[in-house]
């Protein structure tokens, strides 16, 4: 298997998006936001945006192309007053890397503005499109995100109310989404049946205050200082209104629950709380899980920083192997970073991640990393760690191979790119030049979670889709037939 030189991508799942939402009369709510879109910046770094409506009825937006610090300053925060802002941080899955696709999306319709910010993917935005054909000339992005803030307004001006109107347009939908929406009548936070991808909601002051935080990930809440209430329950909808202390929580539609795993593995924060406890927790136990499932002869564990290194401590107390730092990152490479040449690449040059001789030199060494996607990352790091003196290099992965891709908000690229569906475990030992590597089961995965283990989605570790997708959206990214997919999926122990 041969990496394009000139493929400079992210050797990683991209996580789409991050959504926020403040509702706080008298409180600088845009400033609150971003603070909350700052701490979410993992969740998508090419676009962000904060619409915040001034007296229910008017609506200032202000979004724009790269990070949250590079968008906003002081002087844009001061121009965005109000009393509900609706943030939003994208990384593009649907739709091109164009500000016309950044959110939130805003939108007139018969019972004032609303403002919309969208966390996931929809499988039938094809469809959705062609059902709203009548108003397809005024859509000004490329996003299914759109599409979602135009049912909700064709439901409005067909008469409907808000509750009526965002239940409708959830309807029509199939696929992950995780929104916020703001309106004059109050903030409206709703999950997808299958509650994909995460989304938690929180309160500021006393609860008698009534002000509310919604936020893709608890961490966005702590940022701040609200208090965690719960959960946006999957298929469920809450109305947050302005001094009113109970938000009305209801179901608009019963499926079974399929969180997104990798959410835990990998693309949310650590210090992010899911089941009770933080990820790091979860982390650390998937590292243990992965030492009583593959141990090795060795002298030091170390973790691909940052998601590798809570799974590494796990590793090291199980095993009794110490625990080292054994490679130093560079925490400010952003995706505009202008990336070196093929040719510096082979001079040496090596942005992110440096080793540390003089930990790793003469040393049998165990490296954790959280996933393998195409595998151009881990064979570059593979050779760093011998460059630096390492005697063995022992690959642990703790989550199982990466087969399949998703569909629902994740890029992890077409199934062809995924080494782990192409190659036998053998083959990729030797493509990555390690002296043995070894993947976490989908049964230590799910088990070190602690939580019933039916309700993640674990598609693309075993094609197990919890959403149904037509053919046309299948084909698009799933392209090896099941006998096709490698025996790494068999043999990953
Ligand atoms: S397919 Fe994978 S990345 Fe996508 S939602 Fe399911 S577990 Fe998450």
């Amino acid at each position: 298997m041969h990496s394009d030189p000139t493929d400079q991508r992210p050797d990683k799942p991209e996580e789409a998006c991050g959504i926020y939402a403040v509702l706080a009369p008298g409180e600088p709510v845009a400033n609150l936001t971003y603070f909350g879109l700052y701490s979410l910046q993992h969740r998508g770094q090419e676009s962000a945006g904060i619409a915040v409506f001034d007296a229910g009825h008017k609506v200032r937006l202000h979004k724009d192309m790269g990070l949250v610090s590079q968008v906003f300053d002081q002087d844009v925060l001061e121009r965005l007053v109000g009393d509900l802002a609706v943030g939003h941080n994208r990384y593009s899955t649907t739709g091109s890397s164009k500000v016309c696709n950044a959110q939130p999306v805003v939108l007139m319709t018969r019972l004032g503005p609303c403002a919309l910010a969208h966390n996931g993917n929809l499988v039938n935005a094809a469809e959705l499109r062609l059902e709203l054909a009548d108003i397809a000339s005024e859509l000004t992005s490329t996003t299914d995100s759109e599409l979602i803030a135009f049912a909700i307004q064709q439901a409005v001006n067909g008469g409907r109310d808000w509750d009526g109107a965002i239940r409708h347009a959830a309807s029509r939908c199939r696929g992950a989404f995780s929104l916020v929406i703001g309106t004059p009548q109050g903030l409206f936070a709703l999950r997808d049946g299958h509650g994909i991808r995460p989304l938690v909601f929180g309160h500021i002051g006393d609860l008698a205050d009534a002000q509310w935080v919604v936020s893709s990930e608890s961490c966005g809440l702590d940022i701040i200082g609200a208090v965690f209430d719960g959960d946006v329950e999957p298929g469920e909808i809450i109305h947050f209104r302005a001094g009113d202390p109970l938000p009305e929580r209801s179901s608009w539609c019963v499926e079974e629950a399929k969180l997104c795993i990798f959410e835990m593995i990998y693309f949310a924060r650590p210090d992010s709380r899911f089941f009770g406890e933080s990820l790091y927790s979860y982390r650390v136990r998937i590292g243990e899980a992965l030492a009583r499932e593959t141990p090795v002869a060795a002298d030091i564990v170390i973790g691909v920083p940052d998601s590798g290194i809570p799974a590494a401590i796990g590793y090291s107390q199980a095993s009794g192997i110490p625990f080292g730092d054994g490679l130093i990152k560079n925490r400010y490479v952003g995706r505009t970073f202008i990336q070196p040449t093929q040719a510096m690449r082979e001079a040496g040059i090596r942005v992110k991640l440096n080793p540390l001789p003089d930990v790793l030199a003469g040393k049998r060494v165990v490296v954790i990393d959280d996933s393998i996607v195409r595998g151009t990352t881990s064979r570059k790091l593979v050779q760093a760690l011998r460059d630096a003196g390492a005697l063995e290099v022992h690959m642990r992965i703790s989550s199982p191979p990466v087969t399949h891709p998703c569909f629902y908000g994740i890029d992890t690229d077409t199934q062809d790119q995924l080494i782990a569906a192409r190659l036998s475990l053998a083959e990729i030992s030797s493509h990555l030049g390690v002296d043995s590597l070894a993947y976490l089961s989908q049964q230590g995965m799910v088990e070190a979670a602690q939580a019933n283990s039916s309700h993640f989605c674990t598609a693309c570790f075993d094609g197990s889709y919890p959403i149904e997708m037509d053919e046309q959206v299948r084909s698009s990214k799933l392209m090896l037939e099941p006998s096709g997919i490698a025996a790494s999926v068999l043999l990953h122990r």
